[in-house]
C-alpha cells in the first residue's frame, strides 16, 4: 500500500491537486508531458475570473511546489503503464531527456548564438525558436531544454562544447509506487484546419482565439501588439466567430463553455489597444453563465461592438487586401449576406487531451474524449479531463479531485 497520490498533468488543475494534497502532508508526484509546467494558462495573455495575467497566479503555486519538498515533479514525462489498483499502484514513467544540467544555468547567450530556428509550438506557430529553449519568461522549471533533433550540424557542435549541455543524455523509465491517481491530463485547441469552411490554415488573417492570446501577451511574438499576420497592420474592422468547432456532431459535440467569454474578453483587449476599431460577434448563443453575465453586458455595453446571431457559412481571403470574407445566415432577419472585416478570429473550442492521447488508466473515456468513471479505481479526473471549464473552476476540480484521493489513500 501506498500513501503517495500521482497527478497527471502540470496545469492549473494538477498543480492545485498536488499542492492541495502535499500541504496536508502526502507525498505526490507531477507527471507533465511538455517541458514545463503550467498547462494551457502560461499561453493565455490575462485569465478569468481577475482578468491577472497568468505570472500572477502561476508564480505563486510556482513558489508553494519549490517549498514543498513533499512534491516531486517530471517533465517531459508520459505515464506508459498502470498496474495495480486502488491504494497499491505502479506506474511507469517514461521520461524524455531534457539534455541541460539541472541547475537552472542561464544558457541564453548558448541560445540566442545557434543558428537555426523552428516554428514556437508556445506561440502556436506565429514566432519562432531556437532549438534550446525557455517557453516563457517565467517558465518553471527555469531550465533550458534542448530540441536535439532541430539542431543543425553546426549548432549540434556549439552546444556539444557546453559544460552545462549533455547531447548524450538517454531517455529514461521509472516506476512509481502510488496508492491513488489524479488525471489532470488538460485540454488542447480543437484543430481547426478540419473546419475547412471556416478559413484555418489557409486564409492568413484568420487566426484562432488561443493565437490572438499569445499577439495580445506582452510576452508573445509581437510583444502584446496585435497586429494582422500577414502584413503587420493594425486591424480596424475585426471579426469573432464563435462555436468554431464547438456544438456541431462532426466536430466537438458539445459547448466548450469558455468560448464566449474567451471573446468577449478579448473584444476587450483589442478596444484597449484600438479604441476605434469597430468590433462584430458573430453567435448562435452568448453564453456566460452566472456572475459573468455582468461582464457581458459591460463589454457588449461598448457603441462599436455589434453582435450578430447567425452562422458562419464561409471564410475567404480577399488576396488582394488581405481581407476576409465572411459569409453568414443571419438568424434574425432570415438572410445571407457577406460580410468584409481585415482580422477573424474562431472562437476554437476545447478538446480533452485523453481524446488523442494515449490512455494507460484503464478509466472509460466518452465519445468526445471525457473521462466518466475511474474513482470505484481511486482515479479521480481533474478539470478538463472531465468536462470543459474555466480556470477557477479548474482549480476547484482540482482540490476536489486531491480530497477524494487523499480518502482512497487513507483507506475510505
Ligand atoms: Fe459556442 Fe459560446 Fe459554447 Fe463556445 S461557449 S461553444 S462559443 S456557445
Amino acid at each position: 500500500m501506498s500513501n503517495a497520490i500521482l497527478v497527471v498533468g502540470g496545469g492549473f488543475s494538477g498543480l492545485t491537486a498536488a499542492l492541495e494534497a502535499a500541504e496536508v502532508g502526502y507525498d505526490v508526484f507531477i507527471v507533465e508531458k511538455s517541458p514545463f509546467l503550467g498547462g494551457r494558462v502560461a499561453q493565455l495573455n490575462k485569465y478569468f475570473p481577475k482578468l491577472c495575467p497568468p505570472s500572477c497566479g502561476l508564480e505563486i503555486q510556482f513558489q508553494r511546489i519549490k517549498k514543498n519538498p513533499r512534491i516531486k515533479f517530471f517533465t517531459q514525462a508520459t505515464v506508459q503503464k498502470v498496474s495495480g489498483s486502488a491504494g497499491a499502484y505502479t506506474v511507469k514513467v517514461h521520461i524524455e531527456p531534457r539534455h541541460t544540467a539541472p541547475h537552472s544555468a542561464d544558457l541564453s547567450l548558448l541560445a540566442s548564438s545557434l543558428k537555426g530556428e523552428t516554428k514556437s509550438e508556445f506561440d502556436f506557430g506565429m514566432a519562432s525558436r531556437k532549438s534550446l529553449y525557455l517557453s516563457a519568461p517565467f517558465a518553471f522549471p527555469s531550465r533550458y531544454v534542448l530540441d536535439k533533433d532541430g539542431l543543425s550540424p553546426e549548432d549540434r557542435v556549439k552546444v556539444a562544447g557546453s559544460a552545462f549541455v549533455d547531447i548524450n543524455e538517454k531517455a529514461k523509465d521509472i516506476e512509481l509506487s502510488v496508492g491513488s491517481i489524479v488525471l489532470a491530463t488538460g485540454w488542447k485547441p480543437y484543430d481547426v484546419t478540419r473546419l475547412e469552411n471556416l478559413g484555418a490554415g489557409s486564409v492568413p488573417n484568420c487566426i484562432t482565439n488561443m493565437q490572438l492570446e499569445r499577439l495580445a501577451s506582452p510576452h508573445g511574438p509581437t510583444l502584446g501588439a496585435v497586429q494582422r499576420p500577414s502584413d503587420g497592420k493594425a486591424p480596424r474592422k475585426i471579426a469573432f466567430v464563435q462555436c468554431a468547432g464547438s456544438r456541431d456532431q462532426n466536430h466537438l459535440n458539445f459547448c466548450s463553455y469558455i468560448c464566449c467569454m474567451a471573446s468577449l474578453k478579448q473584444a476587450q483587449y483589442l478596444r484597449e489597444q484600438y479604441p476605434n476599431a469597430e468590433i462584430t460577434i458573430y453567435y448562435i448563443d452568448l453564453r456566460t453563465p452566472g456572475r459573468y453575465e455582468n461582464f457581458r453586458k459591460k463589454v457588449t455595453a461598448d457603441e462599436k461592438l455589434t453582435l450578430i446571431k447567425g452562422k458562419v457559412a464561409a471564410v475567404e481571403a480577399d488576396a488582394a487586401s488581405g481581407d476576409v470574407i465572411l459569409e453568414v445566415e443571419d438568424a434574425v432577419k432570415g438572410e445571407k449576406r457577406k460580410y468584409r472585416h481585415d482580422l477573424v478570429v474562431l472562437a476554437t473550442g476545447m478538446q480533452p487531451s485523453l481524446a488523442a492521447d494515449d490512455n494507460p488508466y484503464g478509466v472509460t473515456v466518452d465519445a468526445d474524449g471525457f473521462v466518466v468513471d475511474g474513482e470505484e479505481k481511486g482515479i479521480f479526473a481533474a478539470g478538463c479531463a472531465r468536462q470543459p471549464l474555466d480556470v477557477m473552476r479548474s482549480a476547484q476540480s482540482g482540490a476536489s479531485a486531491a480530497m477524494k484521493a487523499i480518502q482512497t489513500v487513507r483507506g475510505r
